[in-house]
Order: structure tokens, then C-alpha cells, then sequence
């Protein structure tokens, strides 16, 4: 293939931040055939502009790497969002009311609903009796209600009845049926493998329902200045599901799929998930596989050193941790980054003691950059000594700063705080500490726990509380990182997490993927970036928005 003298797409009178250190800023960017030909001043149009070049003039605004988000969950989170947003919901007395109105206006006598935070219920514990006679009693409306953390769902006593689920049950993993003393479930499903016992039973969205969501879920990340997301989660149907999407167009941004390892794996599950690191589309691929190592804090399922204060969080998600450390030495030797869910302290030291051993991502063979090193996800809680070998492990360390900033209060009375204990909880979200002891920090929403736009997290991540909400004490304030730090995690981080050097920096080589945004995230109060309007999102030089 010749080399193009022309441009396809041209961005001008931009205030470019490369994050290219031998080229900082620049004011024009010249992209042919996907990648980035020249950056630089003016000259770059005159030297580029042809007659088909598409030219895009920015008015001044800032224009850098396009944004990645580092811990997503666009398909699987469609099921995890299903039936009504709960978010805003913050006493009992309001999800009654709510729930009362959902089920009258429910056709089909079920009533499904997301979002809900431990907060609303007395001690943090759902209940289906809490609930039962707003939904018209126990033959009334069968209810599935997702937790918050996306780890434990409240089920109205009608759907335990109508499921067959009438006591304690014994899984590969270590998910619960909560009951009473006397062994009468409470509705309270706790991690994956109980939730699934009601869930099945649940209406499925029908597959056009899902395209058409998923476009527009994708749009609207697109819409927001993202170019890729990291997706951490997956399965045979997912994958089917992107295949199908991509025959209707193309995908509005990247998507980096890591499928899901769950307990109890064999090695037909290894062989397959090794089989699927094939697996790819235009704008869409396989690489890695998802771990799960403990639950949450939340719900009582992280795996931590010492008890929380009901006594809970005190072991694996896995009943056997041998078996999640062989599953992932398997796929290392067979090259494959493995991603793992660490909440929890003492599970954040057993993942630590399997991928220490298993050496530092090293280029392979021969390849400019670095191979994706394994990663944690969310170490929501880590004491010093962790902090320092994450620094020097050369792992990636995958944080989520707005599930501090939202699930948390600086008063310690939010059921996070309140379960982990004043010492354990100000060791929360130490991103400060982690990028301070060198390790590589990619930040990130986990939608549909917490919402994609990437300018209210990097703001977060500066401010250590909602950007939207200016009266909140913050969070570990000196946990707040710097402005570039924030759009690194976002970019730079991202790129180097999926061992891709040619993406996260706008450079001759690099793939044109790029995001322009009406304010310098680097120099602006963080409120002023939140509030700022994304101009151009460009996946593989194609604008896939565009509001200039
Ligand atoms: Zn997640």
C-alpha cells in the first residue's frame, strides 16, 4: 500500500494535547486511513488538505487521545440495568410507593428494577417482607430488584415461591440464599449463582429489544467523548450478540472483551475461553478473561482479612482459591491477561501472591511495547504494604473513582464505611497512593454501577466527591489526584493496560482515535470540564460525533 499524500480527515484550530511527550501541543491533526499522518501547526493543513479531505475546524477547543473507559460492562449490563432505574431511591417509605406503582402499572405481573442501594433497608439487610405488600402481597407481582453493586438482587416472596426457592442451597461458589435462623429465606440473593435461581425465571428482553438498546447504549457513550470501553464481562450469547450488532453497522466505539472464568470452570471452560481470545470484529474483540476473586463490601461477600462488622467478608468467591490460581496460571502460559475482581484486602494479597510469581508484562516477540499484564479491579480497600507491591508489580490497577464518590459519605454512616470500620475504610479508593507508588492506574464508571461519562470521573477523581455536588464533604481528599493523572486513566492508561502502544497518544503511527471537548481537562476547575460539551468523538478516523 502506497503511503497517502492526501488526508481523510483534518482537525484544525484545535488546542491539541498529545500526551506525546517529544510534541506536547499542537494545533492540527491529519488522519488517512484510520491513523494519525501528522501533528503539528498549520502547515499541517497545507500540506495535507486534498480535495476529498474532510476538514473539521475546532474554534480553539481542546482536542486529545480518545477516551477509553477502563472497566465497562455495555452488553452484559443491559440484563443488569433491566426494568426500572432505582438509583435515586433513598428511603423504604419511597421504594414502597415506587414498587406499589410499578406493579400496578406492570402487563405482565413481574417487576423488575436496578440500582437500589443497601441504604434504604434497616441494617443494610433487604428483605422481601419489607416490600411483599406494596407488590399486592405474596401472590402479587413477582419482583427482581438489583442491588446497587450489581452483586446481590432483593426477590419479592412470590418469585422465591414461584422459583422453588425455599431454604439454604450449596453452590460452586460462594454465593447464598440468605435465610433466617430457622432457615425460611429472606428474598435476599447474595453474588451470581443465587441470583440466577430467580433470574431464570424472569421475562428475557426480547434480541431486537437488546440491538436496539445496545446501539443506543453505545451511541450515547460515543456521544460522550468515549472511543473504547474495556468490557468485563462476557459469554457465548454477548459475543453472538456483537457479531449480530456489527451486521447492522458498524460499532459507534471499540469494544475490548474479556469474557467471564466463574467457579467450578473445567478445562473445556479454559479450553473455550482460550478459544474465544480469537474472537473478533471490526471495531470489537476478545482479548483476556474475567475473574471474580471476591464479592463486595456492600453485600457482605468481599473477601477481607478481618471480618466486617456483621462478622461478614471473610472469604473467597471462589470455595476453592487453588482453583482460580490454576485457571489463571493456565491461561498466562498460554498468554492470555487475565483481569480479576479484588475488593477486599485479604483478596487483593491472594491474587497478588498467584501474579506476582507469573513475572512483569515483557514486549513480546520482539514487538515494540509491552504484552497487557494482568490486572485488578477495584481494590476498594488496601492497607500500605499492598499499595507498594501493586506499585512494583507492574500490574495493572483498574479503579472506579465515582463509586467513592457516590456510595460513600465523608461521615462514615453510609453501609460501606459503616461494614469496613473507620481504619479499613480510610484506606479506601487510594488512587493517589497507587499512581504515587508507580503503578499503572486506568480509571473507570463499571456501568451500569455508576454512569459512563468520563468528564464527571475524572472530575470526581480530582475532587474526591460528585462533581454535581458542591455541598459534599470529599471522600480521603488526599486521595485527590492532578487534572493530567485523571485524563491519563482515561487515555494513556488504557492503551498501555491492553499492551496497544499505538493508541492513548496523538502521534504519527498512532490510530486516530480522538475526543474533543469544549474545555482543557487539564487546566479547568473540574466542575467547569464536567459541564463542558463533547465537540468530536473519531473511532479509527471516522467522526462518530460530532456537535461543532
Ligand atoms: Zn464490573
Amino acid at each position: 500500500m502506497s503511503s497517502p499524500s492526501t488526508a481523510d480527515l483534518l482537525v484544525v484550530d484545535a488546542d491539541v494535547i498529545t500526551l506525546d511527550p517529544a510534541r506536547p501541543r499542537a494545533s492540527a491533526v491529519a488522519v488517512a486511513r484510520g491513523v494519525v499522518v501528522d501533528v503539528g501547526g498549520e502547515e499541517v493543513a497545507e500540506r495535507w488538505r486534498g480535495s476529498r479531505t474532510e476538514v473539521l475546524a475546532l474554534g480553539g477547543a481542546t482536542l486529545t487521545p480518545g477516551w477509553v473507559d477502563g472497566h465497562s460492562h455495555p452488553v452484559g449490563g443491559l440484563t443488569l440495568s433491566a426494568g426500572a432505574d432505582l438509583t435515586g431511591v433513598r428511603s423504604l417509605e419511597e421504594l414502597r410507593a415506587r414498587l406499589a406503582q410499578l406493579a400496578r402499572e406492570s402487563t405482565d405481573g413481574w417487576v423488575q428494577g436496578w440500582g437500589l442501594v443497601p441504604d434504604v433497608f434497616p441494617g443494610g439487610a433487604p428483605r422481601a417482607d419489607l416490600v411483599d405488600d406494596a407488590l399486592g402481597g405474596v401472590d402479587g407481582a413477582r419482583a427482581f430488584l438489583r442491588l446497587a453493586d450489581v452483586h446481590s438482587a432483593l426477590v419479592s416472596t412470590s418469585l422465591l415461591r414461584a422459583a422453588g426457592i425455599d431454604g439454604p442451597r450449596r453452590f460452586p461458589s460462594a454465593s447464598e440464599v440468605v435465610c433466617d435462623a430457622d432457615g425460611t429465606p429472606t428474598g435476599h440473593l447474595l453474588e451470581w449463582d443465587a441470583m440466577a435461581l430467580a433470574e431464570r425465571h424472569a421475562p428475557p428482553l426480547p434480541d431486537a429489544q437488546l440491538r436496539t438498546r445496545l446501539r443506543s447504549l453505545l451511541e450515547a457513550m460515543a456521544a460522550q467523548g468515549l472511543v473504547g470501553a474495556q468490557v468485563m464481562d462476557g459469554d457465548a450469547a454477548s459475543l453472538e450478540l456483537l457479531d449480530r450488532l456489527e451486521d447492522d453497522g458498524d460499532l459507534p466505539l471499540r469494544l475490548r472483551v474479556a469474557p467471564f472464568c466463574m467457579p467450578g470452570a473445567d478445562d473445556d471452560d479454559l479450553a473455550q475461553l482460550l478459544a474465544w481470545q480469537e474472537r473478533t470484529g471490526r471495531r470489537w474483540r476478545v482479548a483476556g478473561v474475567k475473574f471474580m476473586i471476591d464479592g463486595t463490601v456492600d453485600g457482605g461477600t468481599a473477601w477481607l482479612e478481618h471480618p466486617d462488622a456483621n462478622g461478614e467478608s471473610t472469604g473467597s468467591y471462589w470455595r476453592d482459591p487453588q482453583a482460580y490460581a490454576r485457571a489463571v496460571r493456565a491461561l498466562d502460559a498460554a498468554g492470555t491477561p487475565t483481569v480479576t475482581h479484588a475488593i477486599g484486602d485479604a483478596g487483593v494479597r491472594f491474587v497478588l501472591n498467584v501474579l506476582e510469581p507469573l513475572g512483569p508484562p515483557v514486549p513480546a516477540d520482539g514487538a515494540p511495547g509491552r504484552r497487557a499484564a494482568h490486572r485488578l479491579e477495584h481494590l476498594e480497600t488496601l492497607p500500605d504494604d499492598l499499595v507498594a507491591r501493586i506499585g512494583a508489580s507492574g500490574l495493572t490497577a483498574s479503579v472506579q473513582p465515582t463509586h467513592c464518590t457516590h456510595f460513600v459519605a465523608a461521615d462514615g454512616r453510609d453501609n460501606w464505611s459503616v461494614r469496613l470500620g473507620p481504619e479499613r475504610a480510610r484506606h479506601g479508593w487510594r488512587v493517589r497512593d497507587l499512581l504515587d507508588a508507580g503503578a499503572l492506574v486506568v480509571l473507570g464508571s463499571d456501568w451500569p454501577v455508576a454512569d459512563f461519562d468520563a468528564r464527571a470521573i475524572m472530575a470526581a477523581a480530582q475532587l474526591r466527591r460528585p462533581v454535581e455536588d458542591d455541598g459534599a464533604a470529599p471522600v480521603g481528599p488526599e486521595q485527590a489526584i492532578g487534572a493530567g493523572a485523571a485524563l491519563a486513566g482515561f487515555t494513556r492508561a488504557p492503551a498501555l493496560a491492553a499492551g496497544d502502544a499505538s493508541r492513548g497518544t496523538i502521534r504519527v503511527g498512532s490510530a486516530a482515535d480522538l475526543t474533543a471537548v469544549g474545555a482543557d481537562p487539564t487546566a479547568v476547575p473540574p466542575a467547569d470540564l464536567a459541564a463542558a460539551p463533547v465537540l468530536l468523538t473519531v473511532v479509527g478516523g471516522t467522526p462518530v460525533h460530532r456537535a461543532l
